[in-house]
C-alpha cells in the first residue's frame, strides 16, 4: 500500500547522519512510484514530486541533524497542501432557503449523502431542511429519498408523478420558501457514465435553482475513474465542493489527492459507512497522515475522548506525545476499549499498532478477557505499574495469584505492553501526534 511504501522510504532515510541531494531524489522516486500505485493521477504526481523535491533539496534539510524527519515533514506538509489546506464548511449564509445541489454518477452515494448531510444540518446546526429527489429515471428513486426522510425525520417534497427535474426543483424552492425552510437539498439523477444528456440536465437544474453549494459525490474506491468523473463534471457544472464516499473501505488516499488538484474544489466531507451518521468533515491533515502510514491517531483520540472523560484523554495524549506509556496507561486504554465498543471497533485505526493488536489477539484478548487484563494490572503495586521492568518471576507469581490468573497470562500482558510502547515510540518518531496537544488545550 501507499502507506507501507512511504513508511519504507522514510525508514531508509531515518537513522542517517546526513542526506545528499541524491538521497532526496532516490526517496522521491519511490514516493512517485507509490503515488502512481495508489491511483494518483500522473500530472498530479509530477507536480507533487517536483514541489516536494524542490523544497527538500533547496532547504536546510541537507545540513539538518535529522534530515529524514525533515523530508517526512516536507512530504507531509506538501500532501496536506495538495489535499486542501483547511477543512471547509458548507456556505449557506444567504436569505433562506439556501440550496444544496448534489451531483454525481449513479451508485456514487448521492441519495445516502443527501440524507446524511440533511441529518447533520438538522442536528448540529438546527436547520429546517427539506429534501427533494429529482431522479425521474430510476424507478422508486423518489420513494427511496422519502423513506430516508422518514428515518431521519426530515421533510421531503411530496412526489408528483410525471414532473421533470427542472420543474421539481422549482416546486421544491417555492414550497420551501412558503413553509419557511432554511435549506433545500436537491438530489439529482445519476447515470452509469458521464454523458451530455446528464450534463445538460445538471446545467438546467443549476440555472433554475441557483444553488449556494453544488457538491459532487464520488466513490473513493473507484480511484482513477473517480478522478475522470470529477474532471468531466468540473468542466460543465460550477462545483463548490466534493464529497468522497466509501472512505470506510479500502480507499487509498490517492483519489483524494488527485481530486483536489483536478477539480480545484475543496473536499468537504468524507462518507465513512452506510449508516446515516457515517459522514465526517474532511480533514486534509488527517488524510495526509493516513497516507504517510501514521494512522488516524487524531480520530482515534477524538473517539476516545467521546467515550472517556477529557481529563484522562488529555493526560494520555500528553504521555503518548512524550513516548511514555506505562501499565497505568495500558489499563486506561483497556477500559477505553471497553467503552468504545470493544476491540473490533479499534481494529486498523492505528497501523503502527497492528503488531500490538496481533499480540492481543494471541493473548486471547477478546472483549471478555479485557476484564482479566484489568484484574492483572489491578494486582500490581503502583511501582510495578510505573516500571514494569522490575516485575521478576517472584512478583509474577504473586500478581497471578492476586488476580486469579496464571503467570503465563501475566507474561502475555507484559509482552502486549511492550509492543504497544514500541508502537507509541514509532508514532513519535514519525513526527508525533501533531495537533493533539492543541486539541486538548
Ligand atoms: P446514488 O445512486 O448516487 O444515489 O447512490 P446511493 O445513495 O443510493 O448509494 C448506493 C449504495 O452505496 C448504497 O447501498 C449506500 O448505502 C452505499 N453508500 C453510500 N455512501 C457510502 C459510504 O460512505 N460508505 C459505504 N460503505 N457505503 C456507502
Ligand atoms: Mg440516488
Amino acid at each position: 500500500s501507499l502507506s507501507d511504501r512511504l513508511s519504507g522510504v522514510f525508514d531508509k532515510l531515518r537513522g542517517r547522519g546526513a542526506l545528499t541531494e541524491d538521497d532526496v531524489r532516490t526517496a522521491m522516486r519511490e514516493v512517485r512510484v507509490a503515488l502512481l500505485e495508489a491511483d494518483v493521477a500522473l500530472p498530479v504526481v509530477r507536480e507533487f514530486v517536483d514541489k516536494a523535491t524542490e523544497r527538500a533539496v533547496g532547504s536546510d534539510v541537507l545540513r539538518s541533524v535529522t534530515p529524514g524527519q525533515m523530508v517526512v515533514k516536507i512530504v507531509s506538509d506538501t500532501l496536506t497542501e495538495f489535499l486542501g489546506a483547511d477543512s471547509s464548511e458548507l456556505l449557506l449564509d444567504v436569505t433562506p432557503p439556501a440550496v444544496i445541489m448534489m451531483v454525481g454518477l449513479q451508485g456514487s452515494g448521492k441519495t445516502t449523502t443527501t440524507a446524511k448531510i440533511a441529518k447533520r444540518l438538522k442536528e448540529k446546526e438546527r436547520k429546517k431542511v427539506m429534501m427533494a429527489s429529482l431522479d425521474v429515471n430510476r424507478p422508486a428513486a423518489q420513494e427511496q429519498l422519502a423513506i430516508l426522510g422518514t428515518q431521519i425525520d426530515v421533510a421531503t417534497l411530496p412526489i408528483v408523478a410525471g414532473q421533470q427535474p427542472v420543474d421539481i426543483a422549482r416546486r421544491a424552492l417555492q414550497s420551501a420558501k412558503l413553509q419557511g425552510f432554511d435549506v433545500v437539498m436537491l438530489d439529482t439523477a445519476g447515470r452509469l457514465h458521464v454523458d451530455q444528456a446528464l450534463m445538460d440536465e445538471m446545467k438546467a437544474v443549476a440555472a433554475a435553482s441557483v444553488p449556494q453549494e453544488i457538491l459532487l459525490v464520488v466513490d473513493a474506491l473507484t480511484g482513477q475513474d473517480a478522478v475522470n468523473v470529477a474532471k468531466n463534471f468540473t468542466e460543465q457544472v460550477p462545483l463548490t465542493g466534493v464529497v468522497l464516499t466509501r472512505m470506510d473501505g479500502d480507499a487509498r488516499g490517492g483519489a483524494a489527492l488527485s481530486m483536489r488538484a483536478v477539480t480545484g474544489s475543496p473536499i468537504k466531507f468524507a462518507g465513512t459507512g452506510e449508516k446515516l451518521d457515517a459522514i465526517e468533515p474532511f480533514h486534509p491533515q488527517r488524510v495526509a497522515q493516513r497516507i504517510l502510514g501514521m494512522g488516524d491517531v487524531v480520530s482515534l483520540v477524538e473517539r476516545a475522548a467521546e467515550a472517556i472523560d477529557v481529563e484522562e484523554a488529555d493526560k494520555l495524549a500528553k504521555k503518548m506525545a512524550k513516548g511514555q506509556f506505562d501499565l497505568n496507561d495500558l489499563r486506561m486504554q483497556l477500559r477505553q476499549m471497553q467503552k468504545m465498543g470493544g476491540l473490533g471497533a479499534l481494529a486498523g485505526m492505528i497501523p503502527g499498532l497492528k503488531k500490538a493488536q496481533q499480540a492481543m489477539a494471541q493473548s486471547g484478548a477478546n472483549d471478555k478477557a479485557l476484564v482479566h487484563l484489568d484484574a492483572i494490572i489491578g494486582s500490581m503495586t503502583a511501582k510495578e505499574r510505573e516500571r514494569p521492568a522490575i516485575i521478576n518471576a517472584k512478583r509474577k507469581i504473586r500478581i497471578a495469584k492476586g488476580s486469579g490468573t496464571t503467570v503465563q497470562e501475566v507474561n502475555r500482558l507484559l509482552k502486549m505492553h511492550q509492543e504497544m510502547e514500541g508502537a507509541m515510540k514509532k508514532i513519535r518518531k514519525m513526527g508525533g501526534l501533531g495537533g493533539l496537544a492543541k486539541m486538548f488545550g
